[in-house]
């Protein structure tokens, strides 16, 4: 099953192995064995990844035969915003090599960047940017895990401008610089 969004299959492979609700919204986990659909953020068993399809559309998953996990409930929208925060989110999943301001956020949903900053943070405890850095940093280890590319070329590749800012978030996600991370899972 192909989906739209800039993730691979083990991209999303790795997001449900972690439970990250960073992606919520933005694709399913749909078990063939099971027949039901999942968020990426469910905490329930993890499938075997051979029984595992992405669908990053609920009305495809749906149609597919699948139904709602009782415990993750991906049919339920949890707030009114919810469908604004998963246009934001998207985007950024979408555009994330680009240099990107609050204001071309803001843009592209037609908010205000002070309105979007507000109902970003309330929605998910985080503001647009530290939720990009996020975004960034899972392509990071994505690259690092899965290619021999330098740190500068990953550096720049997934959207910081300087290597000394990607080394500082780096460290503050994972608590080691990239060329540990890439020496201890390689
Ligand atoms: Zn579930």
């Amino acid at each position: 099953m192909e989906t739209n969004i800039n993730l691979t299959f083990d991209e999303m492979w790795d997001k449900i192995i972690a439970c990250d609700h960073t992606y919520d919204g933005q694709f399913y986990t749909a078990v063939k064995t099971t027949k039901i659909y999942c968020r990426p953020s469910c905490k329930s068993r993890k499938p075997k990844k051979i029984n595992v399809d992405f669908y990053d559309d609920i009305h495809m998953v749906e149609l597919a035969g699948f139904r709602a996990c009782k415990r993750c409930q991906p049919e339920v929208e949890h707030s009114p915003h919810t469908q604004l925060i998963k246009n934001v989110t998207a985007f950024l999943i979408k555009e994330y090599k680009q240099q990107l301001t609050l204001q071309d956020i803001a843009n592209n949903v037609g908010i205000s960047p002070f309105y979007l900053e507000r109902l970003f943070k309330q929605e998910t405890a985080e503001t647009p940017r530290s939720y990009l850095e996020k975004i960034r940093i899972d392509k990071a280890i994505h690259l690092l895990k899965s290619t021999d590319w330098t740190m500068l070329a990953i550096c720049y590749d997934i959207g910081f401008q300087s290597p000394s800012n990607f080394y500082k978030v780096f460290r503050r996600m994972n608590n080691c610089s990239p060329t540990e991370y890439r020496n201890l899972h390689k």
